[in-house]
């Protein structure tokens, strides 16, 4: 169980598990790196000006809120000073982000960062090379794109390389094939 875990020393330094939030029925997924601030106290992943970022860009290009899509993170506590996550950390929450995708059964997966889509795809390459493309991944298809923070901090033309991702992505749900 995610919310007793203290399978990694990760634990020691949290606040809350941050496991999910929206929809477990939706058939778009959007999988984050780690908590931060905000979501440790929260224990809902995206809830600091980076998820306020995401919220508006999930309506305005998806016509979603969270009661339509499935949001959580590659570890469901937060690192100390929002570090990377560890491989140790990885590792070992692995299991209950591969149960997240198994039982939600998304049609698309977005990952939000570096982080996030090396992890799934398994891949060293970074987001900016990465995204423009959907990538096949188990029965669904992985859309990369930046993450909000990033979007935060870059500005908008990288904001406006989101909304293209997430257009794809709808796309995808629609036609449930790449292209
Ligand atoms: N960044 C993430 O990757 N996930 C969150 O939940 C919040 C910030």
């Amino acid at each position: 169980m995610a919310l007793g875990c203290v399978a990694c020393p990760l634990s020691s330094g949290r606040t809350k598990v941050v496991f999910s939030a929206g929809n477990p029925a939706a058939d778009l997924m959007l999988v984050g790196e780690a908590p931060g601030r905000d979501e440790d106290l929260a224990g809902e992943p995206f809830v600091g000006r980076s998820g306020q970022l995401l919220d508006r860009l999930l309506a305005e290009e998806l016509g979603l809120d969270r009661s339509g899509c499935y949001i959580a993170n590659v570890v469901k506590c937060r690192p100390p000073g929002n570090r990377d996550p560890l491989p140790l950390e990885v590792a070992t929450c692995r299991h209950f982000l591969d149960s997240q995708i198994g039982l939600v059964a998304p049609k698309v997966i977005v990952t939000l960062g570096n982080f996030a889509t090396q992890t799934l795809l398994e891949v060293t390459a970074g987001v900016t090379a990465l995204r423009g493309k959907a990538y096949p991944y188990k029965d669904t298809f992985v859309v990369p794109t930046f993450h909000p923070a990033y979007g935060l901090r870059a500005g908008a033309v990288i904001v406006a390389e989101m909304r293209a991702d997430l257009v794809r992505a709808k796309r995808h749900l629609e036609n449930g094939y790449p292209r």
